[in-house]
């Protein structure tokens, strides 16, 4: 099934059963389509800032 941006939300996303790392999950992520925006609209939630070792 090809979704269109009108499947998605603002963010060109949504949430649903997905598996992610060997689970089922209900996760919100996004979808590429044919349509602008093509990829993600905008990004939702808080980054996380990760420290690597120098
Ligand atoms: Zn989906």
């Amino acid at each position: 099934m090809l979704l269109t941006t009108d499947d998605l939300d603002e963010f060109h996303g949504h949430t649903h059963l997905v598996e992610w790392d060997g689970k089922m999950v209900n996760m919100y992520h996004y979808h590429a389509t044919y349509e602008y925006p093509y990829t993600i609209g905008a990004f939702k939630g808080i980054p996380v800032s990760l420290k690597l070792n120098q």
